[in-house]
């Protein structure tokens, strides 16, 4: 087998060739049976040798075909299915068969049309190729019938010439639509696709909008609530995570000094410097105002005491862009609390809350924790 992309374009375009085969053979078994029928009730006007030989005919292309797509990795064919080869073949068989048949071809010529019906889906210049083939073969026939002297009747191969000729005009413009049609409906397909596209990355930039905080980019609230319940309902027993809230301390201060501009890039500041501190798993969001949340997914009360600490310790010392503000400034407080699998989230933010009243109460710049939940 050639090399495919991927499994599914291989598992498409084998269903693809052996529909075509499967269709192809049918046809084949039908003209093999005819060939017989016809040497069997004496309509034949050639010897059984002639029957063998068209039966031999088919059977090889077949063969031959069969090779070539299993077994022919180095020959690059634009239509693995051999549509065009196998047209081919069956338009000489044909053409073999009717040269046997004398003044009876007429009432066969209609098999050409079942010929080229397999053909209609190719290009209009290739199909007119292949029409032009049947034609010619059809006058051919006739002439060196007529040469041989061995039609009853010529002028019945004119009339037969002539509905052929008609049949082949009609199929030409037929598939000249179907070929326009084709060419109108990928380019629907195309621009359809462009178009889930654009909505897809639509969908993308508004659910950004509705979970995102635009000052400090971080999660918003609504969002984080959605994201701890899907956490937590996947938290299992004997795990722990961690959640904690935190407030920055004396804000109003801050606004009121240097104004409410400096306010926003101290929260801003905040934002950045808990990004650094996090891990990609953990789960930071505004609550709201100058007060966060977090959720830390599997931790311990270790782990989790000293990541608030290191965060705390670090906000102290962050420099706002464009903002000059005296060392000691900044300075935020922490309630955190440990959730175990089957803890309600709201009575977790509870507990983060008492925790976190409990530092302010304590005198900021510190971080407080309750420990204890219903499920330890
Ligand atoms: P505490 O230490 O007790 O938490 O005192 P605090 O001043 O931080 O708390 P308080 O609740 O009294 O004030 C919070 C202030 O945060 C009031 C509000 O104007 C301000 N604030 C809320 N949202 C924003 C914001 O988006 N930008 C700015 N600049 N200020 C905000
Ligand atoms: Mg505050
Ligand atoms: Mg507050």
């Amino acid at each position: 087998m050639r090399a495919f992309r991927d499994e599914s374009e291989q598992q498409a375009l084998q269903q693809l060739v052996t529909k075509r085969f499967g269709m192809a053979a049918g046809t084949y078994g039908l003209a093999l049976l005819l060939t017989w029928i016809t040497v069997a009730g004496g309509f034949y006007q050639a010897s059984i040798d002639t029957a063998v030989a068209g039966s031999v005919m088919i059977l090889a292309s077949q063969l031959v075909f069969s090779w070539i797509f299993y077994r022919g990795h180095n020959l690059r064919f634009r239509d693995p299915s051999l549509t065009e080869p196998q047209v081919l073949v069956a338009l000489v068989w044909l053409t073999f068969f009717l040269f046997h048949f004398g003044d009876h071809r007429g009432s066969l010529l209609v098999l050409y049309v079942l010929v080229l019906m397999f053909a209609v889906f190719l290009p209009p210049k290739v199909f007119i190729r292949y029409a032009l083939l049947a034609l010619f073969s059809f006058v051919g026939m006739s002439l060196l019938d007529v040469q041989l002297n061995r039609l009853d009747d010529p002028q019945a191969a004119l009339l037969q010439g002539s509905v052929l000729l008609v049949t082949l005009i009609w199929m030409c413009l037929f598939v000249g639509y179907v070929y326009r049609l084709r060419q109108r409906m990928r380019q629907r397909r195309f621009a359809l696709q462009a178009h889930q596209e654009t909505l897809r990355g639509m969908m993308r930039q508004l659910e950004d909008l509705a979970s995102t905080d635009e000052l400090t980019g971080l999660y918003n609230r609504r969002h984080f609530l959605r994201r701890a319940e899907a956490e937590l309902s996947r938290l299992r027993a004997g795990h722990q995570s961690g959640l904690a809230l935190i407030d920055l301390d004396h804000f109003k201060r801050v606004n009121d000094l240097h104004g409410h501009a400096t306010g926003d890039r101290v929260l801003q500041a905040f934002a950045s410097v808990a990004r650094s501190c996090l891990r990609d798993g953990d789960i930071l969001a505004r609550y709201g105002g100058e007060e966060f949340v977090l959720l830390m997914p599997h931790t311990d009360a270790e782990q989790f005491s000293a990541c608030c600490e290191r965060l705390r310790e670090a906000f102290a010392t962050a420099q706002p862009l464009d903002v000059q503000l005296q060392a000691g400034h900044l300075s935020l407080s922490v309630g955190l609390t440990l959730i175990n699998a089957g803890d309600e989230l709201d009575d977790s933010l509870q507990r983060a809350d008492e925790a976190l009243y409990r530092a302010k109460g304590n005198g900021r710049n510190r971080c407080e924790a309750s420990w204890t939940t219903a499920n330890a």
